[in-house]
C-alpha cells in the first residue's frame, strides 16, 4: 500500500535550510510511492510559539513547491485527544505524576552532567495515578512521567537497526507537562495515528524520541509508522544549523531573489539525487528519489554553496 508521510513544522521560529531538507525527503519519500503527504502544525509548545511562524511555514513549504493533502491538522485544536490518551494511559497505571523540578532531577543524577539529557533517577515512581488528585487539592505543580519497562529496539529505513537503552538514556519520559499541555512525546503518537501516517521521514536528532513513541503505540493500541531518520543540515563549524551561521531562513533567500529551484536544486545535489547543484523542482525530484542516495553524516551548508545559488547570509 502507498505510504502516509507528513510534514510537521513546529512554529517555535522561522523554517531554515536545514528544515526545508528534511521536509524536500519526507515529501519525496511519499511522493515517489504515489503516497499522501499530510501537514501538522506543532503548536503546542506555547511558551516558545512565534506569532505569524505557522502562517510562515505553510508559505515557505508552499514556496519549496511541497504540497499535502487534506486540511492542516493543528496540534492546539486537538487537545481532548491528547488529554483522551493521558486518561487512559493513567488508567492502565501506566503513567504517574512527578512533582520533581529540573534542578530536583540534576541534583539526583550521579553522572557528570552538561547539556545531554538527564535520566529521571524514579523519584516519584512510587506514585499512583490516583494521587494526582491530592497532589491538585494541596496545589502542587506536577508532569506525568510514563513507566519505561523496556527499550523497543527498530529498525530505521535510513540509519539501520538502533537500540537504544532508555534506562539510562532518559528513563521515565514526560508525556504532560505541568503547564497542563501534552508533552511533544505524546502528542506526536496521537496525531500520527490519527493521520494514519505510515512513514515518519524526520532529521535524525529524533532517533532518541523513537522509542520513547514506540513505547506509546504499543501502551495506546495504536499501530507505528515506519521511520526513516535523515542526517541534518550544518555550519562549516559542524554544529546544528543555528543564529550564529548567519541568516538561513527560508523567508531570508526568498527576499534576496534566490528562487525555490535553486535551493530545491542544492538541496537535491547534497542529497545525492543530482550530479551538480541545478535548478530543479520538487516535483521534477520525484523520479530521482532515492533515500538510500542521502550520504550518512551531516550535510555541510558552507558559505560557497550558499553563494552558488546567489545568496550571503547576514
Ligand atoms: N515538529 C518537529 C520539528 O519541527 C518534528 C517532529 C517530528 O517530526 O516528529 O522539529
Ligand atoms: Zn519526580
Amino acid at each position: 500500500m502507498a505510504p502516509t508521510g507528513r510534514l510537521a513544522p513546529s512554529p517555535t521560529g522561522a523554517q531554515h535550510v536545514g528544515n526545508a531538507r528534511t521536509y524536500l525527503a519526507a515529501w519525496l519519500s511519499a511522493r515517489a510511492c504515489g503516497g499522501a503527504v499530510r501537514l501538522r502544525i506543532e503548536d503546542i509548545d506555547s511558551p516558545r510559539i512565534k506569532p505569524g511562524a505557522a502562517e510562515e511555514a505553510v508559505a515557505d513549504l508552499r514556496w519549496l513547491g511541497l504540497d499535502w493533502d487534506g486540511e492542516p491538522v493543528v496540534q492546539t485544536a486537538r487537545l481532548a485527544h491528547y488529554e483522551a490518551a493521558l486518561e487512559e494511559l493513567s488508567r492502565r497505571e501506566l503513567v504517574y505524576p512527578c512533582t520533581c523540578t529540573r534542578a530536583d532531577i540534576a541534583a539526583a543524577a550521579s553522572a557528570p552532567h552538561s547539556n545531554e539529557v538527564l535520566t529521571y533517577p524514579g523519584t516519584c515512581a512510587h506514585r499512583r495515578a490516583a494521587d494526582a488528585a491530592a497532589l491538585r487539592a494541596d496545589g502542587k505543580p506536577f508532569a506525568w512521567r510514563f513507566r519505561v519497562s523496556d527499550s523497543p529496539p527498530y529498525d530505521d529505513l535510513f540509519a539501520g537497526p538502533q537500540r537504544i537503552d532508555l534506562a539510562r538514556a532518559g528513563g521515565d519520559f514526560v508525556v504532560w507537562k505541568s503547564s497542563h499541555t501534552p508533552a511533544y512525546q505524546l502528542a506526536v503518537v496521537v496525531d500520527d495515528a490519527a493521520m494514519c501516517v505510515t512513514e515518519v521521514v524526520r532529521g535524525d536528532d529524533l532517533i532518541p524520541s523513537t522509542p520513547r513513541q514506540l513505547l506509546l503505540y504499543a501502551a495506546l493500541g495504536l499501530r507505528a509508522p515506519r521511520f526513516a531518520h535523515v542526517p541534518l543540515v550544518v555550519g562549516e563549524d559542524g554544529r546544528r544549523l543555528a543564529k550564529r551561521h548567519g541568516d538561513t531562513r527560508l523567508s531570508a533567500l526568498r527576499a534576496a531573489g534566490v528562487t525555490a529551484e535553486a535551493l530545491v536544486g542544492l538541496l537535491a545535489w547534497s542529497c545525492g539525487w543530482l550530479d551538480a547543484p541545478r535548478p530543479i523542482t520538487a516535483s521534477e525530484l520525484v523520479p530521482r528519489f532515492r533515500l538510500g542516495a542521502i550520504p550518512p553524516r551531516p550535510f555541510v551548508l558552507a558559505a560557497d554553496l550558499l553563494a552558488r545559488i546567489g545568496y550571503a547570509p547576514a
